[in-house]
């Protein structure tokens, strides 16, 4: 579903990305680990061509992303993202924030996307907040209505990157529910995140960067239990 193939990315003289090579089939749940800095965002920005990259290929669903045009809007519509900062357009309301994709660019009719949205926001658990605004909202809230708006363009492929990091402690829980219901429905994700007990419920693979490289990329029972670097190992010794 995702693969990526010498993939390279230099912020100036620094190589922020190394001959990253992956693959990720239809349906695999990926959680991304690594220290600040090893370049965890800059893989999922890489993904979707968010960020340009050096050299190497990217590719959503066997077609290759091009640079730039038309067909990179397209392929990009297929990879759902949701960050840290929920990003939500504050003078929308929810169900608005939720159709405006659809409507836009997927030219679908307002009243199948309003539908469609609306089953969405039933599933995240805000079938009741959806003519508020953002600001009504808790950050847990708001969340869920980003995981949803990313899911009204039908991904193939949902990008996280620390979705939880920014949110009230007592908050966290009801994200993870809902990304782990998203694995659990067949989604095909990568998910950087800090909560171990999602990688470790959730994940079928764990991939663990430093300094722009993949070190290792196994199963989260072989991660947590033996893992086999040095870099891994000092990792979680200050994690866990
Ligand atoms: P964190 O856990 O802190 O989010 P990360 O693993 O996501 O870290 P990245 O954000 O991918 O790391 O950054 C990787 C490296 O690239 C870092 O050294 C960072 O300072 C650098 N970097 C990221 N974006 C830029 C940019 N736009 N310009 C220059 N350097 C950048
Ligand atoms: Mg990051």
């Amino acid at each position: 579903m995702v693969r990526l193939a010498g993939v390279n990315k230099h912020f100036g003289d620094l190589h922020v990305l190394r001959e990253i090579d992956l693959e990720i089939a239809p349906g695999e749940v990926v959680v991304v680990l690594g220290p600040s800095g090893s370049g965890k965002s800059t893989l999922c920005r890489a993904i979707n061509r968010l960020e340009p990259i050096d050299g190497g290929v990217v590719e959503i669903d066997g077609k290759e992303l091009p640079a730039e045009g038309r067909d990179l809007a397209a392929l990009r519509s297929d990879v759902g993202m949701v960050f840290q900062q929920f990003n939500l357009f504050a003078h929308k309301t929810i169900l608005e924030n939720v159709t405006l994709a659809p409507t836009k660019v997927r030219k679908v009719s307002k009243g199948e996307a309003e539908n469609r949205a609306k089953t969405l926001l039933d599933r995240v658990g805000i079938a009741n907040q959806a003519s508020k605004y953002p600001a009504q909202l808790s950050g847990g809230q708001q969340q869920r209505v980003a995981i949803a708006r990313a899911l009204a363009m039908d991904p193939k492929v949902m990008l996280f990157d620390e979705p939880t990091s920014a949110l009230d402690p007592e908050m966290v829980g009801e994200v993870v529910e809902v990304m782990s219901d998203l694995a659990r429905d067949g989604m095909t994700m990568v998910v950087v995140t800090h909560e171990m007990g999602f990688a470790r419920r959730a994940a079928h693979r764990v991939v663990f960067m430093a300094d722009g490289e993949i070190v290792e990329d196994s199963t989260p029972d072989a991660f947590f239990a033996r893992p086999s670097s040095d870099r891994a190992r000092d990792f979680l010794g200050k994690i866990l």
